[in-house]
């Protein structure tokens, strides 16, 4: 696997956190990032500081066990969640955590997203978006739980929390964010409208089939 430089995961990971901030998915300090820049290193964003204002010396090395390698301040609250990713998936390099309203409504109140409301959703979300069982934010057992879900699943919804993200790049777990919050606030309209009527399974195996043709799954 080729890795980014701490430095170009630096820049990546600044603009990400512009664009989580920008469209609402993070509020005050909420919400982490990390890259995976080595078989065993990851930089992530540090604990307590908002996600529009990240700089180039803001972010925190650890290894793969969480242990500080380099970094001015504490890492991420969250980064077990983040380690849980890259132990459970060889194959993805960042990790993205927020807590976009939408998403987070539907992992509150325990429901998971209808993925077939549109042609959009089903196409990323082919097997739809779990929710990892409520635990105490930061801890071991959010990330253990959270992992379960990472086995077949790049989206995750948190309950009563928030959700998390999986790529190959920074651009494509922000990219996954955006569309988990854009299903879940489509699926709202929906529902106020009085729903829409699910798509059949074989225009649905269709989806999948283009989803495994643009390497989405
Ligand atoms: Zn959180």
């Amino acid at each position: 696997m080729i890795y980014l430089s701490a430095e170009r995961a630096a820049e990546e990971m600044i603009e990400a956190g512009k664009r989580l901030w920008l469209r609402g998915l993070v509020s005050g300090t909420d919400g982490n990032i990390s890259c995976r820049v080595g078989p065993d290193r990851i930089l992530s964003t540090p604990t307590g500081i908002s996600k529009a204002s990240l700089e180039a010396g803001s972010f925190v090395l650890t290894d793969l066990s969480g242990n500080v390698i380099e970094g001015k301040s504490a890492p991420s609250t969250e980064l077990k969640l983040h380690l849980a990713a890259y132990a459970e998936r060889e194959d993805i390099t960042a990790v993205i955590h927020a807590h976009p309203p939408a998403a987070t409504a539907f992992a509150s109140a325990g429901v998971a997203p209808d993925v077939s409301a549109t042609a959009e959703a089903a196409l990323l979300f082919p097997d739809g978006i779990p929710i990892a069982p409520y635990s105490l934010p930061g801890g071991q057992e959010l990330a253990e739980g959270a992992r379960e879900c990472f086995k077949g699943h790049k989206a995750v919804l948190l309950e009563r929390h928030g959700a998390v993200t999986l790529g190959n790049k920074v651009s494509a777990a922000l990219a996954l964010m955006e569309a988990v919050e854009n299903a879940a606030l489509t699926e709202l309209y929906i529902r106020a409208l009085g729903g829409a009527k699910p798509l059949d399974k074989a225009e649905l195996e269709k989806l999948r089939g283009l989803s495994l043709k643009r390497g989405l799954l």
